[in-house]
C-alpha cells in the first residue's frame, strides 16, 4: 500500500493551492459578505480544468479522475468553502450526463459547462423530504413529442445562476429526470432561501407550471430517474461534501495552529498549554482520518467502482469529513480565544459554511443508513 501521492496530483494540489491563495483568500470575506454568486471565480476554475475535471476530454472535461477533484475541491475550500461547493453540487448534472445522457446531450450541454460558459444545477428535494424522494410530488406526463412537468422544488443550489437545471419527477412510481432549460415557459423561481453559511451559494425555490419539455432532454432510461440521480448525488454530491468538508477543516487548522504558535501566555506559547496541545492533536488526527476516507473512496470510483459498489466508502467519507469540518471550526474558534469570532481570522465564516454541509447531497443520518444497511446486510 502507497500513500503517496502520483506527480500529477502533486502538481495539481500545488497548481490549485497557489489559485486559491492568490484569487481566493484575498477576496473570500468581500464575496461572502456581499452574497453574490461568483460568475468570476466559477470561471477561473474552469478554465484551470476543475469543472469539468472528471468529464472526459471528448467532451472538454480535463478526464483526470476522481482523486485528482477531491484534492481540487479540498484546495479551493480550504480559502472559499463556497466554490467548492459549487465544484460539487455543479458537478452532479455534467456527472449524470456523462454516464447517462445521450450523444447528443453530451455534446451540446457539457463543453460549455466544463468551460464555465453555462451552469446547470440539479433539482430532487422538494417540501415532502430531501431524504424521502419516493414522496416527491413533480410529475411529468408524456404528451407526443414532449413531457408536460409540473411541480415544486426547493433548496435547489443556484438555480437564479443557472441556464439549465436537472429535475428529477416521479409519475405512477416511476421516476425521470429532465434538463430544463431556464426561460422554459411555465418555469418560475418563486423564491431565494436565507441560509447562514455559503452566503454567496443562493438556495432557491422555484416551480414548473405545465413545462413542456422536449422528449430529447429526458436523461437516461425512462423510468430509471432516481437511479441516475443518486448515482450523481453519491459520487459527485457526497464525495464534494466531504472534500468541502475536508478542506474548510484544513483551512481552519492553519489558522488555529499559526495562532497558537504565535500567541504568549504566561511567558509561553499557548501552544505549549497542554489544552490547546490535545485539540490541535485531535484536529490534526481528525483531518488525516478524514483525509484517508475521501481519498480511498475516490480511488475506489477511479478503478472503476460505481456508487453502488463505493457506497458504504462514500457515506463514511461525506459522514466524516463534514461532522470533522463543523467540530474543527468550532475548536479553532475555542482556540483563537476573543479573536476567534472576529472577521480578522475569518473562522466563522468557515463555520457557517460547515453547517450547510450536513444536510447537503443528504444528510448525517442518512449516510450512517446507507452504512448501517450495508454492513448489516
Ligand atoms: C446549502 C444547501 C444546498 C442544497 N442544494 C440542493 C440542490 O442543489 N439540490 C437538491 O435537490 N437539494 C439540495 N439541498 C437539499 C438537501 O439535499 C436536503 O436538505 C437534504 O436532503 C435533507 O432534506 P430535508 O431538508 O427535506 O430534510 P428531511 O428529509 O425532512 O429530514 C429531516 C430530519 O430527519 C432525518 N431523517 C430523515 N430520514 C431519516 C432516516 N431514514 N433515518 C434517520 N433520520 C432521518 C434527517 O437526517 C433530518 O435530521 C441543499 C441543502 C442545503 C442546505
Amino acid at each position: 500500500m502507497d500513500f503517496s501521492l502520483s506527480k500529477q496530483h502533486e502538481m495539481l494540489r500545488n497548481m490549485v493551492s497557489e489559485f486559491a491563495q492568490a484569487e481566493l483568500s484575498p477576496k473570500a470575506l468581500e464575496l461572502d459578505e456581499k452574497g453574490k454568486f461568483p460568475f468570476g471565480e466559477v470561471k477561473r476554475a474552469a478554465g484551470l480544468g476543475l469543472v469539468g475535471i472528471v468529464n472526459s476530454k471528448k467532451y472538454g472535461g480535463a478526464e483526470m479522475g476522481h482523486l485528482a477533484r477531491v484534492i481540487a475541491i479540498e484546495e479551493v475550500s480550504k480559502a472559499y468553502p463556497p466554490l467548492g461547493f459549487f465544484l460539487q453540487v455543479g458537478s452532479i448534472g455534467m456527472y449524470m450526463l456523462e454516464t447517462d445522457g445521450t450523444e447528443d446531450q453530451k455534446k451540446k450541454y457539457l463543453p460549455p459547462l466544463c468551460k464555465g460558459e453555462k451552469i446547470m444545477a440539479t433539482a430532487l428535494t422538494e417540501a415532502s423530504g430531501g431524504s424521502d424522494p419516493s414522496a416527491m410530488q413533480t410529475t411529468a406526463k408524456a404528451d407526443g413529442d414532449a413531457y408536460i412537468l409540473n411541480g415544486r422544488k426547493l433548496f435547489i443550489s443556484f438555480v437564479e445562476a443557472s441556464d439549465w437545471v436537472c429535475v428529477t419527477s416521479k409519475t405512477d412510481d416511476k421516476f425521470n429526470v429532465f434538463i430544463v432549460e431556464k426561460g422554459t415557459p411555465g418555469f418560475e423561481i418563486s423564491r431565494r432561501d436565507k441560509h447562514e453559511g455559503l452566503r454567496s451559494i443562493p438556495v432557491n425555490e422555484f416551480a414548473l407550471t405545465n413545462c413542456r419539455i422536449p422528449k430529447a432532454n429526458l436523461v437516461g432510461q425512462e423510468g430509471k430517474g432516481l437511479g441516475v440521480t443518486m448515482s450523481g448525488i453519491a459520487v459527485m454530491g457526497r464525495m464534494g461534501a466531504a472534500s468541502v468538508g475536508l478542506g474548510i477543516a484544513q483551512g481552519c487548522y492553519e489558522i488555529a495552529l499559526k495562532f497558537a504558535k504565535e500567541r504568549k501566555l504566561y511567558g509561553k506559547r499557548v501552544a505549549d498549554l497542554q489544552a490547546i496541545q490535545f485539540m490541535l492533536v485531535d484536529i490534526s488526527t481528525g483531518i488525516e482520518a478524514a483525509r484517508l476516507l475521501t481519498y480511498k473512496a475516490a480511488c475506489l470510483l477511479d478503478q472503476g467502482k460505481n456508487a453502488r459498489e463505493a457506497g458504504i466508502e462514500i457515506a463514511r467519507a461525506k459522514l466524516y469529513a463534514c461532522d470533522l469540518a463543523n467540530d474543527v471550526a468550532l475548536k479553532t474558534v475555542r482556540i483563537l480565544g476573543g479573536a476567534g469570532t472576529t472577521p480578522e481570522y475569518q473562522v466563522t465564516r468557515r463555520l457557517r459554511d460547515a453547517l450547510e454541509l450536513l444536510p447537503a447531497a443528504g444528510t448525517q443520518e442518512i449516510m450512517k443508513v446507507v452504512i448501517g444497511g450495508g454492513i448489516t446486510r
